[in-house]
C-alpha cells in the first residue's frame, strides 16, 4: 500500500506557514513504514527538534482505479478516519529553502498516524468537523467544507498520476493551528464527538 498526502489544502494553514494558495493539489507520499496505528506511542526522532502535529482526515481506498472522474470518485472509498501527518518542520524548512524534496521531513518512520476507520455511509463527507486536542486543550479545528480541493477532486487528480489500489491511504491536508509536540504530550483526535485516536508522545 501507499500513503498519499495533500499539502496546503486549507487556506488558513497555507497562510500560517507563509505559503501561497495552490492552484493544483500539492502531493507527496510516505512509505508504508511511516504508518503508526492502534494508539501506539510516537517516539520523537533524534534528527529533529521541531516535530509538528498536522491533524488530517484520512480516506482509505477500497477499489483499484486509474484516471477516475470526480463524479465517480465516491465509488472508490467508504471509510475515513483522522490521522496525523507528523512533520519535522526544521528539516522541511531547510529542504524547502534549497528547493529540495521533503521526504526526510515528512516520510520518516511512524510519521503517518491513523485512527480507527469509520463508515461514511451516513456521513456528509463534505461537512466533517474534526479537532485535535493536546493534553486536553484543543489545538486544531477543521471542517472538510473548507478544503481547497475536495476528497473527490483529490482522488481524481491523484489517480491521473498514480494507480490507486485497495488499502491505499490519502491524507487530505491539515487546517490551521499546527504546532510542536514534546515528550509526554497526549494527542486525541475527534470527528465530531467521536474519538478516533488517542496516543502519547514519548
Ligand atoms: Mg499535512
Amino acid at each position: 500500500m501507499k500513503i498519499i498526502c495533500i499539502g496546503r489544502n486549507y487556506g488558513l494553514h497555507a497562510k500560517e506557514l507563509g505559503n501561497e494558495i495552490p492552484d493544483k493539489p500539492v502531493i507527496f507520499c510516505k512509505p508504508d513504514t511511516a504508518l503508526l496505528k492502534n494508539n501506539e506511542p510516537f517516539y520523537l526522532p533524534d534528527f529533529s527538534s521541531d516535530i509538528h502535529h498536522e491533524v488530517e482526515v484520512v480516506v482509505k481506498i477500497d477499489k483499484a482505479g486509474k484516471t477516475i472522474l470526480p463524479a465517480f470518485a465516491r465509488n472508490y472509498y467508504s471509510q475515513v478516519t483522522l490521522g496525523i501527518d507528523f512533520t519535522a518542520r526544521d528539516l522541511q524548512n531547510e529542504l524547502k529553502s534549497k528547493g529540495l524534496p521533503w521526504e526526510l521531513a515528512k516520510a520518516f518512520d511512524n510519521s503517518a498516524v491513523i485512527g480507527n476507520f469509520m463508515s461514511i455511509e451516513h456521513i456528509d463527507i463534505s461537512n466533517i468537523s474534526f479537532t485535535l486536542n493536546k493534553n486536553g486543550q484543543q489545538v486544531q479545528e477543521g471542517n472538510t467544507r473548507d478544503m481547497l480541493f475536495s476528497i473527490d477532486a483529490i482522488i481524481s487528480f491523484v489517480s491521473r498520476y498514480f494507480t490507486l489500489k485497495t488499502g491505499d491511504l490519502i491524507f487530505t491536508g491539515t487546517p490551521a493551528g499546527v504546532g510542536k509536540v514534546a515528550i509526554g504530550d497526549r494527542l486525541q483526535g475527534m470527528i465530531g464527538t467521536k474519538e478516533m485516536f488517542n496516543f502519547e508522545v514519548r
